[in-house]
């Protein structure tokens, strides 16, 4: 398989993330040596995993770990399956993750990787042979004290678990804290499934009661019906939100989905025609009473609130001219949804952006919390999960905010501030500047 270096839509994750990163260093004034550190990743890992497939052959895979900066505490990131990944996105990523667990403000680093593979078109056991030839390849240079895998697309609490058992033959030990998103009983904390989606509601709580909006009153289309955007629209719809779209990919038709119902779609039942890679089965969905629109037609909604929790480089210069006429706030459930000529316009138009490391960091901060609970070997209770969780993405909105307000920064600009200063600082108290 190619391993592309610029992704085939023609734009680049990693430029993207150094053009936003090399903004907020002028206005932090930083030097040119943190700098220099910051903008690129600390290590990287490229290799390749041969694998003995269901019929015999073997297939060679590209497996990739990228760790961008370990400053305040062991990297922390996503272990994904995609068919079409990019080495520059994988380093955007990484970068993405320092400033996630920065603006949240946990211990942790931020590092990305995972397998070039496409899951629909491989059996559970090809699976599980490619997740212990990664960690195979890479167990020296991760672990519960040095980088800490998660789950992201198309992997899950299954994926992990080979990963973990893997791990734990080679070092000869129990270490259940060397990848989170474990299923509960097996090292998993509760809440950390829906912790990405529920607490992306959170944010958008706070950040509408400052706009003195109030939820109930509020409508929202949603990209995307995979974990993230089931349990955001599950958080949204339990505080009197109404969900008028969701889009979705359709794996046999190449191309994307939206089913739209005005009087508000029934999340529950939507979920339950929904398969494990958060395909809606569009005749069922009709049968339902459910418009079916065209990919893009998420965007065009009459809605006040969009959420993209799809993949990358949705929200773009082709498609930000038809963003609905009343929405008022974007709450960025994807990595890096929006491009910055998008971003732009967006400002423009005076519409609040929840950016993604912001927004998405909830998933980051359970897995924090599933860490300290497997070093403590002491589990707490799913309200004492999602409790902690919502007190941490609420502090981290209001640091934002106030920065925000105080300095006339957009949401982004501001998270990226206290974000970046917070890591240029560990690493100049290390003595690495
Ligand atoms: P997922 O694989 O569970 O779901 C992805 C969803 O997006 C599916 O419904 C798929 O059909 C849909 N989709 C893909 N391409 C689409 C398109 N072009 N148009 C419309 N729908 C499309 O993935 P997920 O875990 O929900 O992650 C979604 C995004 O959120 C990714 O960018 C991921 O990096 C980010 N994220 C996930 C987590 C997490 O905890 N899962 C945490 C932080 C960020």
């Amino acid at each position: 398989m190619k391993v592309f270096h610029m992704t085939q839509k023609g734009y680049n994750p990693l430029k993207n993330a150094q053009e936003q990163f090399d903004a907020i260093a002028d206005k932090l004034e930083l030097e040119e040596g943190i700098r220099d550190l910051l903008r690129q990743p600390l290590r990287e890992y490229h290799f390749t995993i041969p694998v003995r497939m269901d019929d015999g052959t073997t297939r060679v895979f590209n497996g990739f770990r990228i760790q961008h900066n370990d400053a305040r505490g062991p990297c922390k990131g996503a272990f994904r399956f995609h068919p079409q990944e990019t080495v520059d996105t994988i380093r955007a990523l990484a970068m993405l993750m320092t400033w996630k667990s920065s603006v949240v403000d946990i211990p942790l680093g931020g590092a990305s990787g995972g397998v070039l593979c496409d899951p629909h078109h491989l059996s559970l056991r090809e699976q599980e042979r490619i997740c212990r030839g990664w960690i195979r390849q890479i167990s020296r240079d991760i672990g519960p004290v040095r980088d800490v895998p998660a789950p992201d697309v198309y992997t899950n609490s299954q994926h992990m678990q080979w990963i973990m058992d893997e791990y734990e033959i080679i070092h000869s030990g129990r270490y259940p804290g060397v990848i989170t998103g474990k299923s509960v009983g097996s090292g998993g904390s509760l809440g950390r499934t829906e912790a990405t989606g529920y607490s992306l509601v959170f944010v958008l709580r706070e950040a509408l009661q400052d706009m003195g909006m109030d939820m109930n009153t509020t409508t929202a289309s949603i990209q995307g019906f995979g974990n993230v955007g089931q349990y955001a629209a599950e958080m949204y719809e339990r505080y009197g939100g109404t969900v008028r779209c969701v889009s979705c990919w359709s794996q046999r038709d190449s191309c994307a989905y939206s089913f739209s119902d005005m009087a508000g779609i029934n999340v529950q039942k939507l979920r339950k025609i929904t398969d494990r890679f958060g395909e809606i089965d569009r005749q069922k969905a009709k049968a339902l009473g459910y418009e079916i629109l065209d990919g893009d037609d998420w965007i065009k909604q009459d809605v006040d609130i969009l959420i993209p929790a799809a993949q990358d480089n949705e929200i773009n210069g082709r498609t930000i001219p038809h963003i609905g006429p009343r929405v008022k706030i974007i709450a960025e459930g994807a990595n890096g949804p929006t491009t910055p000529d998008a971003d732009e316009v967006i400002r423009e138009k005076g519409i609040t952006v929840l950016p993604d490391f912001l927004a998405n960091a909830g998933g980051v901060v359970c897995s924090y919390f599933e860490q300290v609970q497997c070093n403590m070997n002491y589990f707490w209770t799913r309200e004492e999960v999602l409790g902690k969780l919502d007190e941490k993405m609420s502090r981290a909105f209001h640091a934002v905010r106030d920065l925000a307000r105080s300095r006339k920064l957009s949401m982004r600009d501001a998270a990226s501030m206290i974000a970046i200063h917070r890591v240029a600082e560990a690493c100049k108290a290390r003595g690495w500047v």
